[in-house]
């Protein structure tokens, strides 16, 4: 028999069914056991007549909460019943896989365990329809981010992430052994990216593994992530690459909100609203005076740059005066950006370049990319870089390049934008954080707390 899935139930009256998944909870009565059983689709109440059959009925008594079960019975039209105005008869039963009990956590208990805690026991805490959920978010974002890349004609690439030369500077970067000798796991696609420019694709994506040996363990932080990447060719200078952005992010927007709006409301408290385009552009340069204006003194070290702090301010400040929740920071200093960034005509101290922030965070970088080779090369000697480990990626230029630009996106951000989720770790199916016993708390803050510390303090109910 074919399996049914429990929100298709309402179309199977008065027929036998298969039903497969867990037990959430049983209630055993004097006559009568009712298992309240889950699939990914929703819940159902499964009824069964204990005289009917005594050892079943033992059987049943017996069964810990989480179960997982393959359950067959008649599907029973039963308007006395709170969930779904139905009852499924149950008819056998095989138990599939026993759960041992005390559970490690009840993921459906009104208070959780700490995300640290849930953490450890992952499996557990994705049973909850809320990951369900945050997951099909995830899932319904790829599709519209790759439907409106394929409307525009663009390219996946899969680039590579071992790499011969660190991608990007030589901080954050994770080495390894490569046989004789030492590899680098690919800070982003962007040698790659750009690559495909100078061969002629003109437009292309990919969606895949960035790593960052990045030690400060904050909310927003992985040393791995899922990066969002694209490139562009024959721009006229980093405003294309905005206009491209924000035409594609208003896009899946509207198709998350399409399919998930009403459940995203139920389940996060969130109304999500599509933005309108054009979204707000602020200059660095404005923006500093902005801060300024509003009583915010920027870290003196970050010079020209803007720590998270900055960039929530900068949010409310559009917030108030565009009633926008995402703005494009433009034009940085060269100091605070990588080589390859192209200059802006007119004032050679700055770049081509944007971040864009979203409700307060940052969740892109972007810019047009210098594409003659010779101003690359001076670029990069100014940066203090050596010519001969980048000479491979500065050849790419040598033999017609269109101008170009692109930028790179955290999908697991954009998540935590989009769901308003004060941690990159509730968006991620399992951490890889190195270093496990550390876990942040606050968002934007360096506040690090021993994870062990945390479980002390943590009062379990099982
Ligand atoms: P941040 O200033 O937040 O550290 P960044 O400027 O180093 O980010 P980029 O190198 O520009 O980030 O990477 C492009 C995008 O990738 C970022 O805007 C962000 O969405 C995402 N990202 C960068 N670093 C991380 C990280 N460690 N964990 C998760 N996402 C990240």
């Amino acid at each position: 028999m074919e399996r049914t899935l429990i929100k298709d139930l309402r179309g199977k009256i008065d027929q036998t069914v298969k039903l497969q998944g867990w037990l959430q909870t049983l209630r055993d009565q004097k006559k009568m056991q009712f298992l309240i059983l889950r699939d990914p689709t929703g819940l159902v109440q499964v009824a069964h007549w204990k005289p009917n059959d005594e050892i079943l009925a033992s059987n049943i008594a017996s069964l810990g909460a989480e179960t997982a079960l393959t359950i067959i019975g008649k599907v029973i039209d039963n308007p006395v019943v709170k969930l779904n105005q139905l009852e499924v008869q149950l008819e056998s039963l095989v138990v599939e896989n026993l759960a041992e009990s005390p559970l490690p956590f009840d993921p459906f208990a009104e208070t959780l365990p700490a995300l640290d805690y849930r953490l450890d026991w992952r499996y557990m805490d994705l049973r909850r329809a809320y990951n369900y959920l945050l997951f099909q978010v995830q899932t319904t974002m790829e599709m519209a981010m790759r439907e409106y890349w394929l409307k525009h004609d663009f390219i996946e690439i899969h680039s590579p992430k071992l790499m011969g030369t660190p991608s990007e500077s030589g901080a954050e970067l994770f080495s390894l052994d490569y046989f004789e000798r030492k590899a680098y796991l690919a800070q982003s696609p962007q040698f790659y990216k750009q690559m495909a420019m100078a061969a002629g694709f003109e437009r292309i994506f990919e969606i895949g593994p960035v790593f960052r040996a990045d030690p400060s363990f904050t909310a927003r932080h992985m040393t791995e992530f899922t990066g969002v990447d694209l490139e562009i060719s024959w721009i006229d200078s980093h405003e294309d690459v905005m206009a491209f952005e924000e035409n594609w992010l208003q896009y899946v927007y509207a198709r998350v909100k399409e399919l998930h709006g009403e459940a995203i409301k139920e389940t996060f408290g969130v109304e999500l609203v599509v933005p309108q385009v054009p979204f707000p552009r602020i200059p660095m340069r404005d923006a500093v005076e902005i801060l300024k204006s509003r009583g915010y003194v920027l870290p003196a070290d970050k010079k020209g740059d803007i720590d998270p702090g900055g960039e929530r301010e900068i949010a409310s400040y559009v917030k108030e005066k565009f009633d926008h929740d995402f703005v494009f920071l433009t034009d940085w200093p060269i100091g605070v950006r990588p080589f390859y960034h192209m200059r802006l005509a007119g004032d050679e101290t700055l770049t081509r370049s944007f971040d864009l922030i979203a409700n307060g965070l940052e969740i892109t970088t972007g810019a047009q990319r210098e594409h003659r080779p010779e101003i690359l090369a001076k670029q990069a000697l100014e940066k203090g870089l050596h010519l001969e480990p980048i000479q491979y990626y500065i050849d790419f230029f040598r033999y017609g390049c269109p101008p170009h630009g692109g930028f790179g996106l955290g999908l697991s951000r954009l998540l935590m934008v989009m769901l308003n989720l004060p941690n990159i770790r509730d968006c991620l199916l399992y951490t890889s954080d190195a270093a496990d016993d550390l876990l942040c708390v606050d968002l934007g803050g360096r506040r690090i707390i021993k994870k062990k510390k945390i479980e002390q303090q943590h009062k379990f109910k099982n």
